[in-house]
């Protein structure tokens, strides 16, 4: 996703992302049995993995409502007779069926238990279909509230899409809805509609039924890699298409462009700004995670989400974040920011995925940082320096970056510009930007088509870089405090050391005396150094995301 909305207060912006109190009160109030089950892996999720879903889906936009059914194809992993399947109110399941018998379910809110008719073996492959309708929730804000927008476009014709990212896909359709699991055999996505809509989906386009005596249309869309939930979507309008092959390191890439008829003009222009995007992380994080679902921009009336081979597009066609410069200091409008960090979540976010949405920091700092790469493949080292440095603007440092585990709570919006600016002060810590970037590729490609948690993210880098930065994660992930470096100097001696740190933070720093550059490692503990020459200069190198006090 992105930031939610940026206000100008004067000249500063605030991130209206997570509000103070109520989102304080949000955190630390208890988690009730809902949150549990949405976000937890209870026990009648652990014992099935899925193997592949088939959503067959009806849009009626005259009575807003859904209707269709979902086919989940699944493996035993233990014995189970009790299943957790999702399906948020107002939708509900109707039926669900497991070969020739009717299985029985009940509802608890947002959860159905399914009862099987006795309890399958372990290591068996099993099918059920569970048929849903009703009038799905609305979205009150996309992408940021989920839910169906049933919207019009300029034109007048209608324009609909789904958003789910946070609250979950259950609102749209039934499924596991949890970020460890993924269908290992992706997705067939089939959307019936109005015969003169069309219905873009994930993936590549198989064929379009066209049923002539009822007016309607039928998409049918498949996925042949593993997709997390929140990245499906169907969107809806008066779309057309246009192409190119883009010859990248997984050989051609198909990437489509679905956009409004009357924006067409204006996509061919401005998505040249999709290649040299490509070219970019596919420098930094290795091949394209899905060149056999190729890859597609697709025009939506919200700014945008990072589905996957499916990336949802609002921008406005212009460069900057809805006109505006992430970073305040000009280089954000080098580049149209929903391009770049919804097309690097095809790597962080859809190739390595969060089992938990505590963890979200894995899609979104990644994200943000790689805007700050794609800033210095293109333009170079210092305006990628001075673009990720100005998004610290709007760190806020309310509540830790990781979320509540098993609870489907996030944590705090700082897992944008403060999770980048961890990983940016990270690659200064490291000091060697060969293995920086083998870390950057290490991790899509060890990484691949998983879902991960924060300490394998941790523990992977820390084995790579050679540097214990467990307690560098710990002060910018699980503490709000951000580390305060305080020297003084006197003649020769330079003294310093850390303040508001975690236990046994001691990271090294890089600093410049009289225009010599060296590496200090300062700790809580007052250190001392003697210079040969009187300290006339002295700086810390700003890539490092601290806080400098001289006394
Ligand atoms: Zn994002």
């Amino acid at each position: 996703m992105i930031i939610q909305k940026l206000k100008i207060v004067a000249i500063a912006l605030l991130l209206q992302m997570h509000l103070d109190a109520a989102y304080l009160f949000a955190q630390t109030k208890s988690i009730t049995r809902q949150e549990t089950l949405r976000g937890s892996v209870t026990p009648e999720r652990e014992w099935w993995d899925l193997l592949h879903y088939q959503l067959k889906v009806e849009f009626l936009p005259d009575t807003r409502r859904l209707k269709g059914s979902n086919t989940i194809t699944f493996k035993t992993l233990k014995p189970g007779s009790k299943m957790q399947i999702d399906l948020q109110p107002p939708l509900s399941i109707t039926k669900i069926t497991h070969g020739d018998s009717q299985l029985k379910f009940e509802r608890e809110g947002n959860v159905y238990w399914v009862m099987f008719e006795k309890e399958l073996a372990a290591g068996t492959e099993e099918k059920i279909e569970v048929s849903y309708e009703g009038v799905p929730v609305v979205s009150r804000n996309p992408p940021w509230v989920g839910g169906i927008t049933w919207g019009r476009d300029d034109l007048g014709e209608h324009f609909i899409v789904t958003t789910c990212q946070g609250i979950g896909a259950s609102i749209w359709w039934p499924n596991k809805d949890h970020g460890s699991d993924e269908p290992d055999r992706g997705m067939q996505t089939s959307v019936t509609v109005p015969e003169q809509l069309v219905a873009v989906s994930n993936g590549r386009l198989k064929k379009t039924d066209h049923n002539a005596g009822d007016k309607k249309k039928t998409f049918h869309w498949e996925v042949l890699n593993p997709i997390n939930n929140y990245g499906v979507n169907v969107n809806i309008g008066n779309y057309v298409h246009f192409s190119e092959k883009y010859k990248g390191k997984g050989g051609v890439l198909d990437v489509d462009y679905w956009v409004l008829a009357h924006q067409k003009e204006a996509a061919l222009k401005h998505f040249k700004e999709l290649p040299r995007t490509l070219e970019a992380f596919e420098h930094w994080f290795g091949k394209y995670p899905f060149y056999e679902d190729s890859f597609k921009l697709v025009a939506v009336p919200y700014p945008g989400m990072e589905h996957q081979s499916s990336v949802t597009y609002g921008n406005w066609f212009r460069n900057g974040y809805l006109q505006r410069d992430m970073c305040g200091c000009g280089v954000g409008f080098k580049f149209d920011f929903i391009i770049v960090h919804e097309s690097a979540h095809e790597w962080f976010g859809n190739n390595i995925s969060m089992k938990d949405a505590a963890d979200m920091w894995i899609h979104e700092g990644f994200a943000n940082y790689s805007e700050n790469l794609f800033v210095e493949y293109h333009f170079g080292k210092k305006d990628a320096e001075t673009y990720v440095i100005g998004t610290r603007r709007i760190i806020r440092n309310d509540v830790p970056i990781i979320g509540v585990y098993g609870s489907n709570r996030e944590g705090s919006g700082d897992m944008y510009p403060k999770g980048g600016n961890m990983l940016h002060t990270i690659r200064y810590i490291i000091n060697d930007d060969a293995k920086w970037l083998s870390i950057l590729r290490g991790l899509n490609a060890d990484f691949w088509h998983q879902t991960v948690t924060t300490e394998q993210i941790e523990s992977y880098i820390t084995k790579k870089a050679g540097i214990d930065l467990s307690r560098v994660f710990d002060q910018y992930l699980r503490s709000t405090n951000i580390p305060l470096f305080k020297f003084k100097v006197n003649g020769k001696t330079l003294s310093f050391n850390y303040e508001r740190v975690v236990k046994g933070f001691a990271m090294p720093l890089r600093v410049s005396v009289n225009g010599k550059e060296s590496v200090i490692t300062p700790s809580e503990t007052r250190q001392t150094m003697e210079f040969a020459d009187e300290i006339k200069q002295f700086d810390v190198n700003r890539n490092f995301y601290i806080e400098v006090a001289k006394e």
